[in-house]
């Protein structure tokens, strides 16, 4: 079973992605081309509703959509979790004025989001709070602190949802736009893969933001419950499309080599489970565990397809211009981005030695 998105247009787009896409895993310079592409084909428009000028896709569709984009480029389809993150807080948050505002703007392709949020999660945990954020005694403004270690596309947004710490130990997500008045992005980091994503840290200096930014909280842990918080099942989603790529290429060597097709049948009965696992999933409301075990299901299965393709590859497969061995590169990065705890855990209980 592949992926039936009835979405139009999306075949000749994820030719499109398809064939950039190695070319947005190695250089920093931003994939304008892949994002443009991803608005004509109204992409941008898809997770938002048809109120604010979107297409208001619904769950089953979305995932269906970003798993083919995964499968296509994954630096373009993370660029996007990226941003689609940003509209969830938008949508989920307390500010209809801020999601009036900008959702318009980002269904059309006219503004850019990207996501801060990673300091109240995943990043810096064991260290006294990354971003730290004062509110104002009188007007409700914020004054902003610290640093902010993983921004995607951090130069290119116009708006990024941020997550701080106030003083008595609870959390406000804020909506900083661009240009904000002591705000500094650092050059993108220098990535293993995924350049094209120009993930940078953004530090702020006594940056001054206005009440009505205020996208959610105070609250204590404001992350924990939230649509489409760390590990959620958009990341699952991008580790079975990204596998999907590699499985369909062991496919296609598998068409002149007998030896690769019941690799290739155990490959592909295990992405079909696990995607209807996903779908079942996003019908209900599943538990964190549920999800951590979906996502150590889908790393794991991003890590050996890829593996197994750069075998069947051989050694043509590790030159730099070969897909395989960008497959392995990417397929590293679901061992670090919004991986929680629980994941994390999961997944190196797998690589054990046996004892
Ligand atoms: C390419 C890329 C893009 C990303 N984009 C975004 C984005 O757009 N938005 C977003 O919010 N997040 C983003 N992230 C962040 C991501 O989701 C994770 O939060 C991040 O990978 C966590 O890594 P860290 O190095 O910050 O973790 P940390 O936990 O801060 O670890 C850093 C270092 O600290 C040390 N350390 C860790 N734990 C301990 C401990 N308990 N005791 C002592 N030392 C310790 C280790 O030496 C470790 O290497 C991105 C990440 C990557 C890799």
């Amino acid at each position: 079973m592949e992926p039936r998105s009835a979405i139009p247009g999306i075949v000749a787009l994820l030719a499109d992605l398809h064939t950039s896409a190695l070319a947005a895993d190695t250089s920093e310079i931003w994939p304008a081309d892949s994002i443009k592409r991803l608005n004509s084909a109204k992409v941008l428009a898809w997770s938002i509703p048809a109120s604010h000028g979107g297409e208001g896709l619904a769950g089953g569709e979305l995932l269906d959509g970003y798993e083919a984009l995964a499968g296509a480029c994954l630096t373009t389809a993370f660029i996007l979790s990226q941003r689609e993150a940003a509209v969830r807080r938008l949508l989920a948050g307390e500010n209809a004025e801020l999601a009036k505002t900008w959702l318009p703007r980002l269904a059309s392709g006219d503004a850019w989001a990207t996501v801060g949020l990673s300091q109240l999660t995943t990043s810096r945990q064991h260290q006294s709070p990354a971003l730290r954020a004062v509110r104002e005694a009188e007007g409700g403004g914020f004054v902003l602190d610290g640093v902010i270690p993983w921004v995607t596309a951090a130069d290119q947004a116009d708006l990024v949802i941020i997550g701080a710490a106030l003083d008595d130990g609870r959390q406000v997500l804020l909506a900083l736009s661009r240009g904000a008045c002591g705000m500094t992005i650092d050059a993108p980091m220098p990535l293993m893969a995924l350049a094209g994503s120009r993930t940078s840290q953004i530090r702020l200096e006594n940056v001054r933001i206005d009440g009505s930014a205020l996208v959610a909280g105070p609250a204590e842990s404001i992350m924990a419950g939230r649509p489409g918080g760390v590990g959620g099942l958009e990341t699952s989603c991008l580790a079975l499309g990204h596998a999907g790529a590699a499985i369909e290429y062991l496919q296609q060597e598998a068409l002149h080599r007998a030896e690769l097709v019941p690799i290739y049948e155990r490959f592909h009965a295990t992405r079909t489970a696990l995607r209807r696992q996903m779908h079942v999933l996003a019908a209900g409301s599943p538990s964190p565990q549920e999800m951590a075990a979906l996502r150590v299901d889908c790393t794991e299965l991003a890590l050996q397809a890829a593996q197994v393709a750069l075998t069947a590859a051989k050694g043509a497969g590790f030159l730099r211009s070969h897909l395989a061995q960008m497959w392995c590169r990417q397929a590293l990065f679901f061992l670090v981005w919004s991986c929680p705890r629980p994941a994390a855990e999961g997944i190196i209980g797998r690589m054990l030695p046996l004892a």
